[in-house]
């Protein structure tokens, strides 16, 4: 059976990218940030791909565990620590690490009765007002976490950018980085602040780890720049084919709302992907699509199961051939700046109906 849409997941790219990223930060370890399934990469290939990584994050239990279970032996970070009480002997059990951001979570873990220590950083509060301690409350928070037998020690120390990706708001991160590197220079132990953005722009945010996500996907941080502009390659690349072709006449009208009027007798293809595959239904007639070496416009709204493209009048193109959506050849920084979102939304997005090929 042919599979028809597909996300091809190079983990040739993936591997190039990890070592962008090790060029910019060799003194550094890195923490793979492999979060909603690895971006929507797939969490266990891709965490397998990137063996070299000195540790994993992750933002819910069920992601680490699942590491856990396919073998993953490193150690993973749980970034937003655990959310019900329950989950401290399993946090002891599968050897994970916890960010601990507030009081409530310390003083669960303080009444834990664990058969070994929880190996834990200290989230601070830089300026982002997500998650972490304020730095006004942090000198305490640390000497209780200290004190407290079921955390295991050094307490590492971990933060997270806001505005890295933002040259205009450079100040801001300044002054988190200043923060940051002021309350851990007083305490011993690993710390961990920059993300994709941090590593690319930011150089004294390179403490002893870092954690880059988005970069390794091949995905650019920046709103004005590709992967590609900073020597990364992008990981996925959505295709599918054209299932129907059909001839227009000037003024005709395509799909649901009739919202394409072709403007001149063309060729429309008829292309297996639609918003029920992860495909955003919001993209406005125009938005380039990828077929035999050249850029085509979408018209129509995007249905559930389908799309369609304008093939042009002199199209060649037939029922069968590949359309790449995004990916190899046609960024997918390019389609999410049509959309006014970030990439990163589009690549998690994609449903199960899409078949994953690992390459
Ligand atoms: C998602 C996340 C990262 C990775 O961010 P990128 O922009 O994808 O590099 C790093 N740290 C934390 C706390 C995160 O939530």
């Amino acid at each position: 059976m042919m599979q028809s849409v597909r996300a091809e997941i190079s983990l040739g790219a993936l591997v190039h990218n990890f070592n962008v990223v090790k060029s910019k930060v060799p003194e550094s370890k890195i923490i793979s940030v492999v979060k909603a399934n690895a971006y929507g990469h797939g969490l266990v290939q891709v965490a397998k791909a990137l063996n070299d990584s000195d540790a994993y994050a992750v933002a819910r239990i069920e992601e680490a565990l699942a590491l856990r279970s396919a073998g993953i032996t490193k150690p993973i970070i749980l970034l937003e620590g655990f959310f019900n009480e329950d989950d401290v002997p399993v946090l002891v059990a599968n050897n994970l690490t916890v960010a601990l951001h507030c009081t409530e979570l310390l003083e669960q873990i303080e009444r834990a009765e664990v058969p070994s220590p929880i190996n834990a950083w200290l989230k601070l509060n830089t300026g982002m007002h997500r998650l972490g301690v304020n730095p006004d409350e942090a000198e305490a928070f640390y000497a209780r976490m200290e004190k407290c037998p079921n955390i295991a020690k050094p307490i590492g120390i971990i933060s997270h950018l806001c505005c890295a990706d933002e040259p205009k708001k450079d100040e801001y991160t300044r002054r988190q980085i200043g923060i940051f590197n002021d309350f851990a220079s007083r305490h011993p132990g690993p710390t961990a602040l920059a993300n994709s953005a941090g590593i690319f722009t930011w150089p004294d945010s390179h403490t002893q780890w870092v954690r880059p996500g988005i970069v390794l996907y091949g995905v650019s941080p920046y709103e004005d720049k590709t992967g590609e502009e900073l020597g990364l390659k992008p990981v996925m690349t959505l295709k599918s084919n054209i299932i129907a072709k059909r001839h227009i006449k000037k003024g005709d009208k395509v799909g649901y709302g009739c919202y394409y009027e072709a403007p001149y007798d063309t060729n429309i293809g008829i292309v297996a992907m639609g918003y029920g595959d992860g495909y955003p239904r919001q993209v406005p007639n125009g938005t380039p699509v990828l077929i035999n070496n050249r850029i085509v416009g979408t018209a129509g709204h995007v249905c559930m199961d389908m799309m369609f493209i304008d093939l042009g009048p002199d199209s060649t193109d037939q029922v069968g051939d590949e359309v790449v959506l995004w990916g190899e050849g046609l960024p997918v920084e390019k389609i999410a700046s049509i959309l006014g979102t970030i990439p990163y939304e589009l690549v998690i997005k994609l449903t199960n109906r899409v078949n994953f090929v690992y390459k």
